[in-house]
């Protein structure tokens, strides 16, 4: 295909764009419709997209095939793929990275959060002067911080096969049926002269910017720990607790559902140094594991294990003679929830025996719970995991058990179960007692609304319910153990 016809522009107007703005004397370059600061600032991806289609006359397909990357996958692109953006379109590196990096922005990595993606949001002022931002679409926002206007929202149109296509058309023809003359229009410009003035986005940048500083101080610790396990747990609300937003931003965010409060204890810097030494071999959260797969076997239970079965009973006693109403299939893997129509029914786990047993996998007697052939799995695992602690002094195996070493494959499970003890004398014991008891506290709170919010029509959603909401901070000085605690604003 001759790719000069391909990206020829839509008239005469758009010539005289090209005959202004691209280098003729370059003959490997095509004449691209695109001049430098065409990108404006806060643009969304999904605005630059249908705009470059539209003034190039070119489908997605073509889009996507000239940029080398899919429409919605923006968030995969690297410094070398804006280089080589930037040099297409020739504008500077730093607005195209601005495009694809969002900078205002509560999260900690660079994705790029949107309200809905069945759906577009737009401001019906930006969208009069040909703009859209990906500050319409932050589901943490609901007015445009340029107009101050409530924003609108739209079902995307069914064209297109990725939702990411059906995002853009639906854009183009938003922009295209509100915005006479676009793509051409100059009146997006207009809109940056009001974003310069605006002291609104200067304020949102600001606290972005102050709060994300401060969710990576009070993160958990990665360094000497195993980045795998803890997860991005930033909400807006806990954005707010960490840094609070100027008042005059109220009217633009939407406020949470939930207030965060902090649970905070903190440890000496002995703990903190045995944890570093420790976790040179074995990460804080496998430690943390070893504690839990010991402790919770104890004749005397340390307090988290009363803890969490004083929730177990108390549980039950609330459960009653079941009449829930979903169940989990006891034979399928496929962890589906099914609506039972009616108990008993034989196969199924209802939601309360799915918190009983998870509760004990959890936090107590975990080969109590678990079928014969997923608890001499447990022990062989255990086994052969447990001696890098073992050395470290944080547990003894027994001496009648003849615990095996995983050297000697043939014999792979010990003599008596449980065959190890937690050494109590260890810097970390208190650390991981609290950690212990915060996770169970978690967990009672977060059961008892999960079970209360189930209802006949959907399906219970147990996904996100042991979510963990431990964080362990390093401070100047020791260790923080943080425990976030969700409470629904009150009405
Ligand atoms: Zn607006
Ligand atoms: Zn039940």
């Amino acid at each position: 295909m001759d790719q000069t016809t391909a990206l020829a522009g839509p008239g005469a107007i758009s010539r005289h764009r090209i005959a202004e703005n691209v280098d003729r004397t370059s003959s490997t370059y095509p004449p691209l419709n695109w001049w430098r600061g065409r990108l404006r600032n806060h643009e969304s991806t999904l605005s630059f997209t249908a705009s470059f289609c539209a003034l190039n006359k070119l489908t997605l397909k073509d889009f996507e095939n000239f940029f080398g990357y899919k429409v919605g996958k923006e968030g995969g692109l690297q410094q070398a793929d804006f280089e080589r953006i930037a040099n297409l379109i020739r504008e500077d590196i730093a607005s195209v990275q601005a495009l694809f990096i969002p900078s205002i922005s509560i999260r900690l990595s660079s994705y790029c959060e949107v309200l809905s993606t069945d759906h577009v949001r737009y401001c019906r002022h930006c969208i009069a002067l040909g703009y859209h931002s990906y500050l319409h679409e932050l589901p943490w926002i609901q007015r445009c911080p340029i107009h101050l206007t409530t924003l609108d929202l739209v079902p995307t149109d069914r064209k297109g096969t990725t939702k990411a296509q059906m995002r853009a058309h639906t854009l183009a023809k938003l922009l295209q049926s509100n915005c006479q003359g676009w793509p051409l229009t100059d009146d997006g410009d207009m809109v940056m002269q009001q974003e310069r003035e605006n002291d609104y986005i200067s304020l949102l940048q600001m606290w972005t910017d102050y709060a994300r500083k401060a969710a990576s101080s009070f993160s958990f610790i990665t360094s000497w720990d195993n980045p795998s396990l803890p997860k991005e747990l930033y909400d807006l609300g806990q954005l707010q607790w960490l840094e609070p937003m100027p008042s005059i931003l109220d009217m633009l965010v939407k406020q949470s559902e939930v207030i965060w409060d902090v649970d905070i204890r903190h440890f000496s810097d002995e703990v903190k140094s045995e944890l570093r030494r420790l976790s040179a071999g074995t990460p804080f959260w496998t430690i943390f594991d070893f504690y839990k797969r010991v402790t919770g076997y104890e004749s005397v239970p340390p307090p988290y294990v009363l803890k969490m079965r004083q929730a177990r009973s108390a549980l039950r006693e609330q459960h009653g003679v079941c009449q829930c109403f979903w169940g989990k299939e006891l034979v399928s893997s496929t962890d589906r929830w099914i609506s039972t129509g009616g108990w008993p029914h034989w196969n199924n786990r209802c939601p309360y025996q799915v918190v009983d047993k998870e509760l004990e996998l959890r936090w107590g007697a975990r080969t109590n719970v678990l079928s014969s052939t997923r608890a001499s799995k447990e022990i062989v695992d255990f086994v052969q995991s447990s001696y890098p602690l073992h050395y470290a002094g944080l547990i003894h195996h027994l001496e009648y058990a003849n615990v095996p070493h995983p050297q000697f494959i043939f014999k792979r499970v010990p003599d008596v179960w449980p065959c190890s003890k937690w050494n109590y004398s260890s810097a970390l014991t208190p650390l991981l007692q609290a950690a212990a008891e915060f996770e169970v506290d978690s967990a009672i709170v977060e059961i008892s609304a999960w079970l209360e919010e189930i209802d006949p029509y959907t399906p219970p959603n147990d996904a996100n319910l042991f979510n963990d909401m431990i964080r362990l901070v390093n401070q100047n000085e020791g260790l923080s153990l943080v425990r976030w605690i969700k409470k629904k604003r009150s009405k």
